[in-house]
This record gives C-alpha cells, structure tokens and sequence, in this order.
C-alpha cells in the first residue's frame, strides 16, 4: 500500500510540476506575444498621430505661421486620449508641446533616444519614465525632413491588464489541468496497480512461495512479459535450489555413513557441520566429553590444525583445487591411532577429517609379527629335517636301524611342517578369502561325529570319552571343512593337553532366532589364568615344549576362533570351577 501511494504520488507531482512548467512557459510566451503585439499597435497609432500632425503643420504652414498653438485643436481628435504631442525643429530645440504651454523652458530634446533613432532611420521609439509625469511613457519620434514631430503615450500593456485581458486563457489552462488531472489518476491508477501486482508478485516470489498459481491477470504486454520472466527466473531458482538441497542431503547422508570423522568449519572457526563419528572420536581423544565440534580448538592434540588454520587465516590465496593446503598426522591415544587431516578451501572454510586407523596400525604390526611368527615357526622343522639328512649323509657307514630312526624322525618333522603349512594356509584363508567358503545349511549332529570317529583311535589310547549332545535338528548356516576344523582343533587339544582318562563333553545349551548356543568341555587340567586372555592368539602356546611334543601348531585356537567368527558368532574360554577347560561358543542359523 505504501508503495502505491508513494508511486502514484510521485507521478503526480511530477505531472504537476512538468504541467506548471508549460503551463508558465505558454503564459511567458504568451504574455511576450501580446506585449509585442500592443507595443506594435501602440507604435502604428503614434506613427498614425505623428503623420496625421505633420500633415497638419505642412497643410496648414505653421512653420511660417509659427501658430504652433493651432495644435492644439489635434488633441480632441486623436485616438488615444493624453497622448502627448511635441514638435521639435532640427537643433532639437522644442516648438510646441501639447502638454506644456511654456515650450522655451524645456530643455533640448535632441539627445533623446527615439529622437537620436529618428535622425538616422528616419523613425524611433523608446520607453522610458517621463520626468515630467514620473509615469511610464512609449515615446515614438518621426523625422519630417525640417524637423520632428514626437508622440507619446502612457506605456500601460503590464502584466495586470494582460492577465484581466486573458482571464479566458486561465480558465482554458484549469479546464485543461483538471482533464489532465484526471485522465493521469485513472493513468497511474491502472499503471500502479499493474506494478503493485508486480511487486506482490516479485515479493512471493522472493519469500519462495508458489507463484504458479497467483493470478496472473497481466495483459500481454511489456508487465505481462515481466511477470514471465520473473516466473522464469523464480523457476530455474527453484529448480537450482531443490537440486542443491537434494545434492546436500545426500552429502550429509553420506557424512553421516562414513566411518571417519568429518566437520566444516567457517573461517571463524564456527561449525558449519560435523558428523556423529567426528564427535565420537573428538570424546575419544580429548579427557573430557564434549558434544560440540568446536571443541576441538582447546584439545592440546589438535593445536597443530590450529596453528595451520590461523597461518592462512589472513593469507589470501587463490589455489587451484589440487593444491588446497593441507596437513596430515597421527595421534596416539591409548590403545587407539587417529589419523588428522586438516584442508583448508580457497574461502577459507575448512575441514577437519578424522579417521581411526587403530585396526590397520595393529594389523600393520601383526602382520609384521605374524611373518617373523611364521618364518619362526618353519624354521625349526626344517632346521630339524636338514639335521637329520646331513647326519645320515655325513656318516655313511651309521647303523641301519639308526639311520631309519632318523629318516622316521625328518619324515614326522615334514609331517609337522605340512600341518603348519596346512594351518597357516586354512587361516590366512578364513581372514582374507572368507568369502571364498561355501555356506549352506548344514546339520551339525554327522560333522561332529567325523571328527569323534576320525579321532576315535587317539582318544581310545588316552582312554578318553566324548559325550556329543547335539540334536538331528541342529541344522547351521555353515561351511563343512570349517566346522570339521573347529570340532577338530578342540578334540585334538584335549587329547593333547587334557590328560587322560579325562570326558570330552560337547552341547548345544541354547537357541534363540539367529543362533545355537554350544558348550565345549572337557574334564582335564585347564590353563592357568594369566594365559586364558591371549589363548587364540596366533603362535601361543602355554608350554612350548609340550606344544611342540603334541605336534601343535600353536595355531589351533586361532584357527577356531577365526571360523567361529565368519559363521557369525562368538567364543569365549574359562576354566571350569570343577576343573577342566570350557568354551562357549555360537553359530548362526541363517
Ligand atoms: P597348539 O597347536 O599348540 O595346540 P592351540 O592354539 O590349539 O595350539 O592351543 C594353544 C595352547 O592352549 C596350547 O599350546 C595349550 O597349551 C593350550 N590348550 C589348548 N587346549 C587346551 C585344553 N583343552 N586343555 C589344556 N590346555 C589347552
């Protein structure tokens, strides 16, 4: 509404003003026009009256008379009431004047303008206050050859008698201010509220409401082509922001997935997002909790992104996009690793990445451990075998029956290498190549008893017994050779560890949806404590030597733990209160 007024106001003012100035210019042009008109006509009477009085004087040779006072009778016949007469000869001295009776008092008129005119054009007029009457005259003087004969009268075309005379005209300039007046009012009324519809139309648009559907009573002309343009506009707007906002929320979606750490800041240091993970890990690395990202700035760990972000905080630079200063590190924090990376963008907004790396520092380390483990472990079969052939070689003439013991001894160290051989190959492929184990539905109940059967012979010589309590129905999603392995490995370690005359007690103790609960015990001599935690570890093994007596791998437990793990489940070991070693373990059902 406001703008409305204000719109029309101004053009109506402008109206107003623009019609005053033509209006004031036809009136100066006007008034100018018949000021030159009546001066014209006032000149042609006074040439008329002069002509008229020369014409006497030469009719009537008052010159020769000198009855200049004869003159007089002129006056009751000119047209112009109190014009004033004056007759001058050559030397300009005056000879008669209608308005003075006493002409040789009255100084030498030769030096007046219109008499100066006179005597070089022939005629000359001016205008000029009288001395005599104080009042504005329109002195017109004729040269008659023998001498002049000037006329005046009162000089009276002002601006009072013009505007009295042209009281038409007014009426004709208001008639014509009021039709103009309003013919602009409906003018700038339809003008206005064209452009109101325009605004309202401009100011939705702008607020981001639908202006598809407002009215769009706009003629087809230049507000019509305006309002489809701004629709135009309003719709690729539109357009580009959906398009962003689709486009950020799949980048937040994203963030919010990734395993890292990740948050903008501005170059004010302010959040502009962060990601759950980049709160966990900053609680992780700072002492106290904190769910703000910006509290990163007061870690002690991170005043190296600090540092950095400060140092180009002025710097104006304007990189191409690969070479954005960037810094990366490593914290330690415990037990865990993060890697830092800070990048700064070309506004100076930047953003702190965090990712914990902890699993491939440690996988780093125990692959370094595991390969030293390994080269370790083959070495001592090896060095065995190799020193039982050199023997044999070396002493040609050894006792058959010796030389046959250490040719039994290398062939069971080979036989031990090929187990190691065998475990390190079945591990490495469970950890890296699980995938590559076919799963099915299996019923666990034929499995178990292979291995039982398998193993019958050892267990008999240890005079030990294996209780299975597993159902026909116990039916796992499973790999076949993998759980073999791992009812094999735990059989084999009791007939090994257990000692003898022990009961090998193997039961499913509980289901629920997804798994089968297993219990695996037996009735020997357990571990100690101290080494339960690191039992399924690669290469651990609680007495070395007896390890190596038993033909173990000391990669038995690793191996189960690892095929418990890709069948879904859990393990757990403890020693039974009663004596004997336990595992609890799970195997999922689909
Ligand atoms: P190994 O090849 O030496 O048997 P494992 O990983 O199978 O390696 O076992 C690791 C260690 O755990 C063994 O060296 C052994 O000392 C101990 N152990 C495993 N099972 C038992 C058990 N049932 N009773 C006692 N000790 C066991």
């Amino acid at each position: 509404m406001v703008v409305k007024q204000t719109f029309r106001k101004r053009i109506l003012v402008n109206f107003l003003i623009v019609f005053s100035i033509f209006s004031v210019a036809v009136l100066v042009y006007q008034y100018d026009r018949e000021r030159n008109y009546r001066t014209g006509q006032l000149e042609n009477t006074l040439d008329n009256i002069s002509e008229v009085t020369h014409r006497y004087i030469e009719h009537k040779k008052v010159f020769e008379t000198g009855d200049f006072k004869s003159l007089d009778t002129l006056k009751s016949l000119l047209p112009i009431t109190n014009t004033r007469v004056t007759v001058l000869d050559l030397s300009g001295k005056v000879v008669y004047d209608s308005f003075v009776d006493d002409v040789v008092h009255l100084e030498n008129h030769l030096q007046r303008p219109e008499v100066q005119k006179a005597i070089h054009q022939g005629k000359g007029s001016s205008i000029r206050l009288s001395t005599t009457t104080n009042q504005k005259y329109y002195y017109y003087a004729k040269n008659c050859n023998s001498y002049f004969v000037r006329t005046a009268a009162l000089y009276n075309v002002d601006i009072v008698n013009f505007l009295k005379t042209e009281r038409i005209f007014w009426v004709f300039i208001f008639l014509l201010l009021v039709l103009m007046s309003v013919l602009f009012y409906f003018t700038t009324r339809r003008l206005s509220d064209f452009i109101i519809k325009l605004k309202d139309f401009a100011l939705k648009a702008g607020q981001n409401e639908d202006i598809s559907k407002m009215d769009s009573n706009f003629q087809d002309n230049e507000l019509g082509v305006i309002r489809r343009q701004i629709i135009q506009i309003y719709d690729n707007l539109k357009k580009a922001k959906d398009e962003l906002t689709n486009e950020k929320e799949k980048l937040y979606g994203h963030l919010h997935v990734l395993k890292e750490g990740i948050s903008i800041f501005s170059p004010e240091k302010h959040k502009i997002l962060a990601n759950s993970h980049f709160i966990q890990f900053i609680n992780m690395i700072s002492d106290k909790s904190t769910i703000s990202a910006e509290h990163i700035f007061t870690i002690p760990e991170f005043e190296k992104v600090l540092e950095f972000v400060d140092q180009y905080r002025e710097t104006d630079f304007n990189a191409p996009i690969k070479e954005l200063p960037h810094i990366e590190y490593i914290i330690e924090k415990g037990e865990k690793f993060f890697h830092i990376r800070c990048i700064i963008f070309v506004d100076r907004s930047f953003e702190v990445l965090i990712s914990d790396v902890t699993k491939p520092e440690k996988q780093k380390l125990l692959k370094q451990q595991l390969t030293s483990n390994i080269a370790h472990e083959l070495k001592t079969p090896l060095a065995s075998i190799k020193g039982y052939l050199e023997t044999i070689l070396n002493n040609p003439n050894i006792p058959e029956e010796k030389k046959k013991y250490f040719i039994e001894k290398a062939f069971a160290q080979s036989e031990r290498l090929t187990d190691l051989l065998n475990d390190i190959s079945l591990l490495n492929n469970i950890e890296d190549a699980g995938g590559l184990f076919e799963f099915k539905s299996l019923v666990l109940k034929p499995v178990i008893f292979d291995v039982v059967e398998n193993l019958r012979h050892r267990l008999e010589a240890k005079n030990m017994d294996c209780k299975v309590d597993v159902g026909k129905d116990v039916v796992v999603h499973g790999n076949e050779s993998l759980l073999f392995s791992i009812f094999q490995n735990l059989i084999e370690n009791s007939i090994n560890y257990a000692g003898n005359n022990t009961t090998i007690s193997i039961r499913k103790y509980l289901e629920d949806d997804k798994f089968y609960y297993f219990q695996y015990s037996d009735s020997g001599v357990g571990i100690l404590e101290e080494h339960l935690p690191r039992i399924f570890e690669r290469f651990y093994r609680v007495d070395y030597g007896r390890s190596r007596e038993t033909g173990g791998t000391g990669l038995g437990l690793a191996i189960v733990k690892n095929a418990v793990l890709l069948h879904k489940g859990q393990i757990s070991v403890r020693n039974k209160p009663e004596g004997g070693l336990e595992f609890l373990f799970s195997l999922s059902k689909n």
